[in-house]
């Protein structure tokens, strides 16, 4: 392969790693470090010179906070790095926990120690048990049994980089780290950003979606009181959770 080609297609290789626009929405910390991984490479490589990477670095960057801002309303996604308490929707007692995509049963985990994983792809996310071949689909954050017997995930906690942080379940905490979020997204600060991104998400609040937490609007708005955030449906204080 002369240069040439080799631009050309390595290029080609980034530009896929761009559009995955699956990878985005789901993973965007990990996406835009995979974008900037295969510049990094390309550079060291003699493929592309500082400017090229910086331009194609700058793309992926932008695809990032477009995403990031999309999410920002977004309350019912599964985070990978999440601990949830698996609930059935007929009310009944917690079935189970989930912790970092492993399951584990209420009634005693397996002899492994653990009774199932969360896996996903581009076809969507599944709870695939050890036992046997039995999966349950993950949407969002219900899953269904084969049986048709639904199960709401609610978040009880969430691991960033190896620490576990309690949900935030105090309005006056919830309102400080919105207010941090948003200095960092307003600044571009990816790394301030990419560490209250997860603990928002996993937040008994949420942006309201009247007021959109926007100044001049906020004040007046009754579906929040002024707050700018809301109680998440699966956290009001009468559910069993
Ligand atoms: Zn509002």
């Amino acid at each position: 392969m002369n240069p040439e080609e080799l631009k050309k297609a390595w290029t080609a290789k980034w530009r896929r790693i761009l559009d995955n626009n699956d990878q985005r929405m789901s993973h965007p910390e990990a996406y835009r470090v995979m974008c900037h991984w295969e510049t990094r490479d390309m550079l060291e490589a003699g493929v592309i010179d500082e400017m090229l990477k910086l331009d194609m670095d700058e793309q992926a960057n932008a695809a990032y906070w477009h995403a990031v801002e999309e999410l920002v309303t977004s309350t019912d996604q599964y985070q990978h790095g999440g601990h949830y308490d698996v609930l059935p929707q007929t009310g009944a007692e917690c079935v189970g926990r989930i912790v970092s995509n492993t399951y584990y049963s209420a009634d005693g985990p397996g002899l492994d120690g653990f009774d199932g994983k969360v896996f996903g792809d581009s076809h969507g996310s599944r709870l695939v048990f050890r036992n046997g071949t039995e999966a349950w689909i993950l949407k969002g954050l219900r899953l269904t049994a084969p049986t048709g017997e639904l199960y709401d995930l609610v978040q009880t906690a969430q691991s960033v980089n190896g620490v576990t942080y309690p949900a935030i379940d105090d309005p006056d905490c919830y309102r400080t780290l919105v207010d941090l979020a948003q200095i960092a997204l307003e600044t571009r600060d990816f790394d301030s950003y990419r560490k209250t991104r997860p603990l928002l998400m996993c937040a008994s609040f949420t942006q309201c979606a009247t007021c959109l937490d926007r100044f001049g609007l906020r004040e007046d708005c009754v579906s929040c009181s002024g707050d700018g955030f809301v109680r998440k449906p699966s956290r009001q204080p009468s559910s069993s959770a």
